[in-house]
């Protein structure tokens, strides 16, 4: 039986992978149908290279709409609601029914629930955003920079680290490194916490080289932007020339009122088959809250949005084709760390399993930034 419909929420980087893969696998008369409010997709790992110069947008963008000539349904509208009982999702543009859904609808970026943000922050998680701090840095000739986690958790873990490498070498190859401080605050413990301490004290030395403040478990309440300070929870005040921060993170509004949701808002899911509580339906990437060893969950990144499509999008074909199959996500990742002067560090991990996290950190080098431009290079021909 064919003439079945596959709806994929979202048009990042899991929807693209599940709904190529869905085509791939499926029978030409069921339909892949993938619904994203903006047609206009952005590589974000690049957004740091805009920030720096090194990219325009141009080379990091793509339209979504081309999805068309592969055989899939593109549909640019806001999604509504999301009806598990129903199999119905409901957007600004059509109702549509479903036999599997893949919800794939990332983190929202939340700037207003941290007060002076928008204002008094670069938020160097959009591409506009990095576009306004890369102008910003040119006409910075010294002063303080600071890098600011606002709240946890957040994508890419390694991202704000990734920042403040590159600033730190922006600024010495333009000679103004030596009247500059560049100081990261966050409410973390250690840099990516949760790939352990091995990892985060060898990220810790490499700031420490580089002359990099590292505030470990600071929050900042708030940004006064008359004084352009960060005002710490204790109380301190941080004055800051050029402040690049990440805003705080939430589930997308849809998702925490479609059923779907557990407490913290992201979808609980099964850490294999990423099957949500309701029947047809799997959520992938970031909007999913996948426990790990103490108490901590599964980092939201691209790397393993894009490993979960590729499971979700086999074990949906075989539903529909009524084989049986055992495609399972291991919580297995990669990671790449920016140092800045064409130098990258490049982390492997697998994250399931009761001993913890077992991570395997490579000697940096010129190499691993290489294999992050091919990633670039590879993503962006790939899917378009
Ligand atoms: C600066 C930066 C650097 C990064 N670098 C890396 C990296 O090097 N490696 C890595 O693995 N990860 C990296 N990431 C993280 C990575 O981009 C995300 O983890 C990944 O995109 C998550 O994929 P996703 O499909 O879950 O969500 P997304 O890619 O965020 O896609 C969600 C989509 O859903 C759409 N959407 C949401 N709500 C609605 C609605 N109501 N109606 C219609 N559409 C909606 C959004 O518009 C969006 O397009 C980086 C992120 C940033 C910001």
């Amino acid at each position: 039986m064919a003439d079945r419909t596959v709806v994929v929420l979202g048009g990042g980087t899991g929807g693209l992978v599940a709904a190529h893969q869905l085509r791939r696998l499926l029978d030409p008369s069921d339909r892949v149908v993938v619904v994203e409010r903006d047609h206009t997709y952005r590589y974000a790992p690049s957004f740091l290279w805009v920030l720096t110069g090194a990219r325009r947008p141009a080379q990091i963008t793509a339209d979504l709409r081309r999805l068309r000539r592969r055989g899939i349904e593109f549909v640019e509208a806001d999604i509504l609601g999301i009806d598990p009982t129903q199999r119905r999702v409901k957007t600004t543009e059509a109702e549509l029914t479903y036999d599997r859904l893949v919800v794939s609808l990332g983190a929202e970026l939340a700037p207003d629930a941290l007060p002076g943000f928008s204002d008094g922050a670069h938020n160097v998680y959009t591409l506009d955003g990095a576009l306004h701090a890369r102008a910003a840095l040119q006409r910075l000739h010294g002063g303080r920079v600071a890098v600011l986690v606002s709240r946890l958790p957040y994508k890419c873990p390694a991202a704000p680290y990734e920042t403040a490498f590159l600033v730190e070498a922006l600024l010495r190859r333009r000679g103004v490194r030596d009247g500059s401080h560049i100081d990261i605050y966050t409410p973390e413990p250690l840099p990516m916490p949760t790939a352990g301490p091995v990892l985060g004290e060898a990220l810790r030395g490499m700031l420490h080289q580089r002359g990099i403040g590292f505030h470990p478990e600071s929050t900042v309440e708030r940004v006064d932007t008359k004084r352009s300070q960060l005002v710490l929870a204790d109380g301190e005040r941080v004055v800051c020339n050029l402040l690049l921060g990440v805003p705080p993170h939430r589930a997308p509004q849809v998702v925490r009122d479609s059923g779907l949701a557990g407490e913290n808002g992201f979808i609980p899911v099964d850490p294999a088959t990423l099957q949500t509580g309701a029947e047809g339906v799997f959520a992938i990437g970031d909007v999913t809250a996948i426990p790990i060893a103490d108490g901590k969950f599964l980092p939201k990144a691209g790397v393993f949005a894009h490993a979960e499509a590729e499971v979700v999008a086999r074990r949906i074909a075989g539903e529909l084709a009524g084989r049986r199959t055992d495609a399972t996500f291991d919580g297995a990742g990669a990671c790449f760390v920016e140092l800045g002067d064409g130098q990258a560090a490049y982390a492997t991990g697998r994250f399931y399993g009761e001993g913890g996290p077992q991570i395997n950190l490579r000697r940096p080098g010129r190499h691993w930034h290489a294999a992050k431009v091919g990633l670039e290079q590879y993503w962006m021909r790939r899917w378009f």
